[in-house]
């Protein structure tokens, strides 16, 4: 599942690409006929990201509202485009450009106060400008539910995925399995600044880098890492191997049907 970051670098291209402009929709797949029909006309006002949820919100109370899901995926280019493949459930088409979108978990028109309901069952956004920690920390501080837990829950920060999960945590020293309410303001405040700075660098970067200078594959002689997810990490995907910082086998477990990863030694 993409992270929160790729999410808010789509937001940022359908602005460039499209913002201002009336769009052509269609939907080679069927599926999506009667909302790429409403969209054909319209012109976007803008594209967000809260979360892993992308929103264009049109003139008229009209929303786009797409989770990409596990598959999904959005590819853009210039016009013309290539002939549309039976598997795009909407393309859009305005400014010499187009965008095809692919294996969504969810595509759907809303109203504006079903976009307001969609964001109040969504954590803040580390990314986003209006987003106020303290509605997390709020949760946080009550659950018994270990720190690892809640932080992929959405509905307490929105965003957040496995690999800055384990990132963040193993950067702040906080052992996963920590209850929330033992956590304490102070490391919950370092956690979120971290998240904040973390991802605007995936946003900028386009992957996930996580590791200080320090720990470079230059600065430690070793090889850079190879893995689709792209990037330095720490912790993430390493089981077993040794700690970047203290050399400790990286422990591996299965926390809620997600993958977690951290060090035993660093993160007490
Ligand atoms: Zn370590």
């Amino acid at each position: 599942v993409p992270e929160g970051h790729t999410i808010h670098r789509l937001a940022s291209a359908h602005n460039r690409l499209f913002a201002g402009h009336a769009l052509r929709a269609d939907s080679p797949q069927g599926r999506f006929a009667d909302g790429a029909a409403r969209i054909t006309g319209l012109v976007l006002d803008r594209a967000e990201a809260h979360g892993k949820h992308l929103l264009h919100a049109y003139g008229g109370d009209v929303w786009l509202h797409v989770h990409l899901g596990l598959y999904g995926r959005f590819d853009d280019g210039t016009a013309p485009p290539p002939e549309p493949v039976p598997t795009v459930r909407l393309r859009l088409s305005a400014n010499g450009h187009w965008a095809d979108l692919r294996g969504p978990n969810r595509c759907e028109l809303l109203t504006a106060p079903q976009v307001a309901a969609l964001r109040a069952r969504l954590g803040p956004d580390p990314l986003r400008a209006d987003a106020d920690p303290s509605l997390a920390w709020e949760r946080i501080r009550r659950a018994r539910v270990p720190v690892a837990t809640l932080l992929l829950d959405q509905s307490v920060v929105a965003g957040v995925g496995n690999v800055y999960r384990a990132e963040v945590l193993f950067r702040q020293a906080v052992p996963p399995h920590l209850p929330g309410r033992e956590l304490g303001r102070e490391r919950f405040d370092a956690v979120w600044r971290d998240l904040v700075t973390l991802m605007r660098e995936g946003v900028r970067a386009g992957r996930i880098d996580t590791v200080a200078d320090e720990h470079s594959p230059q600065a430690q002689g070793r090889a850079p890492r190879q893995d689709r997810h792209g990037g330095e990490v720490y912790v993430y995907r390493r089981a077993g191997m040794p700690c970047l910082v203290c050399g400790t086998p990286v422990r591996g477990a299965t926390l809620g049907a997600r993958r977690l990863y951290w060090c035993p030694t660093c993160q007490r």
